[in-house]
């Protein structure tokens, strides 16, 4: 079957070709302009030698051109690598080199660093964006004009539905970065059946904050708008004023975002604010409290906070709570349209419902990555009769729920017990005190692990760490509340916003 992702961006420009595709500050893309601009990188790429398969770096911000250089590659038929811009030297010659990357898009700010990680992985040629109103020269470099300099020919090439169409390095918060293969016929599915769940029209209009870098924000934001021909509001990264600026400016009815994010914008004064255009709220990538998916439709009222679950390795999205009415807080839904879910032991048994039946997440269906760029060994590990091993420990309920109980790696076996951090994690957050928590896994010598609460409190609260025990004692088995209670500014996040349980175990 021949089936190329481009076509969304196509079929949207015909019907909609004067509508914005994307706000950035002052800019703003229309449809029609985002197609001609990606045709003619798609045919000077094509022009410079590269061929169907070959991959591309893009190491930029939420900017326009990440759009116009995703799908001018994927036009040609040829790989999207898309890379954190905070990445340094050697882990973006690792990317490069590992993924076999032939060209790398950068953005002027983050230019020096892309430049020696290109030089050390063989000297990749290094295309540059330019910040606003600079054009500053990077030595070394070529400006990013040189790659839209042939003409639209309007040609998609029409790739296999079944070709990789972004190769994504999962962000590493649990080893080595590998490099999730997604098809274009995946991509299209997963953007298609998400947005019928959030019922995504032409009017609407998605707040995307959410790095696109990342499958959440390429799959779950970008492509979404793009397949229902709404329009996107780019903002760079997460700065909670930024964000209600952006949403309130462009009259925003979706915003995205991991649950660090919500918790911010709960924090925050927005009694000047007219958020009234907003209908959903998306959230995922991490565990979200449920106290705050209530504090938030109270503070916004007609937003619904909708939770769902998936990784790199599921093209965005696996499951999800399709409204208020069907939702169980807590749960991350139910398997969206054509995917399967399984809990299951550790040979791969199927478990029986049920809150005592934890097992691992196991996930079947179209939107299961092809595999790991050249890593048989790791994908053999990790796609098994088809069904991808997540790694994360759930259970489903008599209703078909399901729910996360913690990653697998995080569970903590304290004196032979299992803690997971996820319910002390849910304990901490209904103290009026707590703005975030994280708990983990300290080696002791006596019972192999001790449970440990790293807490962030809300600004203007002085709840101390004896105040926490106790909250926590009264609420959790003798084994279970975390002995130790350090009080920090903020927790480590990663490049998405969620919180950095490996840094944390570092320290
Ligand atoms: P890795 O380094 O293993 O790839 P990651 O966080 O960088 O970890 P992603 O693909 O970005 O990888 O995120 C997928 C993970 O995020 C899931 O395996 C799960 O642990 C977590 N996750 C996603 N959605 C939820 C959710 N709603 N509730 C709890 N955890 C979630």
């Amino acid at each position: 079957m021949s089936f190329n992702l481009a076509i969304a961006l196509r079929e949207s420009r015909r019907n909609h070709p004067d509508k914005p595709l994307c706000h950035h500050g002052s800019r703003t893309v229309t449809y029609a302009g985002a197609d001609e601009t990606s045709g003619r990188i798609a045919a000077t790429l094509r022009a410079l030698g590269l061929q169907r398969g070959d991959v591309v770096a893009v190491h930029l911000p939420n900017v326009p051109e990440f759009l116009f250089a995703y799908f001018g590659i994927l036009k040609a038929g040829l790989v999207m690598v898309p890379l954190n811009p905070l990445l340094r030297t050697p882990e973006i010659a690792y990317h490069l080199t590992d993924s076999g990357a032939r060209l790398l898009l950068t953005h002027e700010e983050f230019a020096d660093e892309a430049v020696k990680g290109a030089e050390l992985a063989g000297g990749v040629p290094v295309y540059v964006v330019p910040g606003p109103g600079s054009a500053r020269r990077v030595a070394g470099t070529r400006p990013y004009d040189e790659l839209t300099t042939v003409d639209d020919t309007g040609e998609i090439v029409p790739a296999d539905a079944d070709d990789t169409a972004v190769l994504l390095y999962t962000s590493g918060t649990t080893g080595r970065p590998k490099g999730a293969e997604l098809t274009h016929f995946q991509l299209y599915m997963n953007c298609t059946v998400t947005g019928e769940v959030f019922g995504c029209r032409p009017d609407d209009i998605a707040l995307a904050v959410l790095p696109l870098f990342h499958v959440f924000g390429l799959s779950g934001v970008l492509n979404l708008a793009v397949r229902y021909a709404g329009t996107l509001a780019l903002v760079p990264r997460f700065e909670t004023g930024a964000v209600l600026d952006a949403l309130e400016r462009h009259r925003c009815t979706i915003f995205a975002g991991v649950p660090t994010m919500y918790t911010a914008l709960l924090q925050a004064d927005t009694s000047h604010r007219d958020l009234s255009a907003l209908r959903v709220g998306a959230c995922g990538g991490a565990p979200m409290p449920g106290g705050t998916i209530r504090a938030f439709e109270e503070k916004f009222p007609g937003v619904a906070v909708l939770e769902g679950y998936g990784l790199s390795e599921t093209a965005s999205t696996a499951t999800f709570n399709i409204s208020v009415e069907q939702r169980k807080v807590l749960s991350i839904g139910k398997p969206i349209w054509g995917v399967e879910v399984r809990i299951a032991d550790d040979t791969g048994v199927a478990l029986p419902p049920g809150p005592d039946h934890v097992g691992e997440i196991l996930i079947r269906g179209h939107n299961v990555m092809k595999g790991y760029f050249r890593r048989p060994e790791e994908t053999a590990e990790a796609l098994r009769d088809g069904w991808l091993h997540t790694g994360d420990l759930g259970y489903q309920d008599d209703d078909g729920y399901f729910f996360v109980v913690d990653r697998k790696k995080d569970l903590i076996i304290r004196g032979g017990y299992n803690v997971y951090p996820r319910e002390v994690e849910e304990v901490l957050y209904a103290h009026p005190g707590v703005a975030e928590a994280a708990v983990i896994g300290r080696p002791d010598d006596r019972l192999g692990e001790e449970v440990v609460a790293v807490v962030a409190l809300r600004r203007g609260t002085h709840t101390t760490p004896e105040e926490l025990t106790a909250h926590c004692r009264q609420q959790l088995a003798a084994y279970k509340y975390p002995r130790e209670i350090r009080l920090v500014d903020a927790l480590p996040k990663g490049p998405t916003g969620k919180i950095l349980k490996k840094e944390l175990r570092a320290r």
